[in-house]
């Protein structure tokens, strides 16, 4: 822990760390280090860990990086975070990230973005770490901490993975609580574990998930010790290439990368079967309507009054004034573009034509998947993302479809509420890290795990 909060000092450069907690990481050590003597260390005792600022932490400040909840310090710990406590872990404190999750480079953060410790080759532009879990990405690569939790809405765990080299899992929907952790988008919504690799993955899950009755849509299902199921034995597991996922224009090492896997599968005792998930496609435009209408919903509390900050008001200033000062400087840009979208798919002259029309076009996109696991398949392999880290500043603003093209890959497992894991398999000829993504079935987290395991 003291050698954590010594480099997370020395690195303020990547900005991944934007609320520290030494006292508590400290105190935390201390109650680890006579558990440990005690002779009564749980699984995660003494691991020093990062917490995304999404999570809302006791008494600590939880602004999901936005200006509007500045201020805002949680009367109650988020359930997966307590959890995380009481496996023992030690806070070291908040990761930076996109403002409410919205973003796939941390540039949308209200403090400036995190920083990837990677370059370009000789080149010293710095780079995305991705996002939204973009400090949590930095801080794990950097060495700043042993592992962080992340969420991912439509990739936020797996692309900022990929683009880092380390291993993300974003589990079943209903697998992890989400209580306490600040709403995106809550049909889409899950935390996962951001680690070095598949073993720490499968340990922090599993202190992660499990049932909780403050969230009903957590899952009253028993966790598996997921770390037991990383045998490494893959043979005659089914594996299913699909089709729709070799997009146009997809970079040559990507490419590359992608038969590489499927022939480290296939040498590991898989069978390698091409599959064809047809409604692919629609994917992004249908996330492009549900998230930011979710999101609208779950962002109308932030209203000057319950939470954060409030703006100044003006004589004669009445509370229709102050919601929209409040709201108009407290949310930046895309936050802003998001309430706008997301209130207008579900205004009652467009209701039909975008956000129903977009619910019965993410069932199909679910039955996609249940029909190859019906057919056997048993996981799915992709590449996590269209191309390696991109530069900070590189994505224009004015154009925020190009930065929403990142999510390609991931954003169906999140609609059909798969589980999803983005594993580091290689760099580019820059060096950068690439990773692969696998899909499994739903509950399924450690037969995904031990496939991810034999790709590592
Ligand atoms: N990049 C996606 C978005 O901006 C996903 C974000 C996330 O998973 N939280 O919505």
């Amino acid at each position: 822990t003291e050698a954590c909060l010594k480099a997370i000092d020395a690195a303020d450069a990547l900005n991944a760390f934007v609320h520290k907690t030494p006292e508590i990481a400290m105190e935390r050590a201390r109650a680890a280090d006579a558990r440990i003597k005690a002779g009564d260390a749980p699984s995660m005792c003494g691991l020093p860990i990062g917490i995304k600022d999404l999570f809302c932490t006791k008494g600590v400040p939880s602004q999901a990086a936005s200006r509007i909840l500045e201020g805002f310090r949680p009367e109650y710990e988020s359930t997966v975070s307590q959890q995380l406590a009481d496996a023992g872990s030690v806070m070291l404190g908040k990761l930076n990230m996109d403002e409410f999750a919205m973003g796939s480079s941390n540039e949308t953060s209200v403090y400036g973005n995190a920083v990837s410790p990677w370059r370009r080759g000789n080149d010293d532009a710095q780079l995305t770490p991705g996002g939204s879990s973009g400090g949590s990405a930095a801080a794990v690569a950097a060495d700043l901490c042993l592992a962080a939790t992340g969420t991912d809405t439509g990739g936020s765990i797996r692309q900022p993975a990929a683009f880092t080299g380390i291993t993300g899992i974003k589990p079943t929907y209903g697998r992890c609580s989400r209580w306490g952790i600040v709403a995106f988008a809550s049909s889409l919504d899950q935390a996962g574990p951001m680690t070095k690799n598949v073993r720490d993955a499968a340990i922090m899950l599993e202190a992660m998930c499990g049932h909780d009755p403050k969230d009903s849509t957590s899952a009253d299902l028993p966790v598996p010790d997921f770390e037991a199921m990383l045998t490494g034995d893959i043979k005659g597991k089914k594996i299913g290439i699909p089709k729709e996922y070799r997009m146009d224009g997809m970079p040559a090492e990507i490419e590359k990368l992608w038969a590489e896997g499927a022939e480290m599968l296939r040498a590991a005792g898989a069978e390698i079967i091409d599959i064809s998930l047809p409604h692919t496609k629609y994917a992004l435009p249908t996330y492009y309507v549900i998230a930011p209408a979710e999101a609208s919903s779950n962002l109308a509390r932030y209203d000057g009054v319950r939470y954060g900050r409030r703006a100044a008001l003006a004589q004669g200033d009445g509370i229709t004034e102050m919601y929209e000062k409040t709201r108009a400087e407290g949310f930046g840009h895309e936050v802003q573009r998001r309430v706008m979208v997301g209130t207008y798919v579900l205004s009652a002259g467009f209701y039909d034509a975008y956000y129903n029309r977009a619910r019965k076009v993410r069932t199909l996109i679910k039955k996609d998947f249940e029909d190859v696991f019906a057919a056997g398949i048993d996981a799915i392999l992709t590449p996590a993302t269209p191309s390696a880290a991109f530069g900070l500043g590189e994505m224009k603003e004015t154009d925020p479809v190009q930065m929403y093209l990142n999510d390609v890959f991931t954003v169906t497992v999140n609609l059909a509420g798969l589980p999803g894991v983005s594993v580091p398999t290689g760099l580019d000829a820059q060096g950068l890290p690439l990773g692969l993504q696998l899909i499994g079935r739903p509950w399924e987290e450690g037969d995904l795990l031990n496939t991810a395991y034999a790709l590592e």
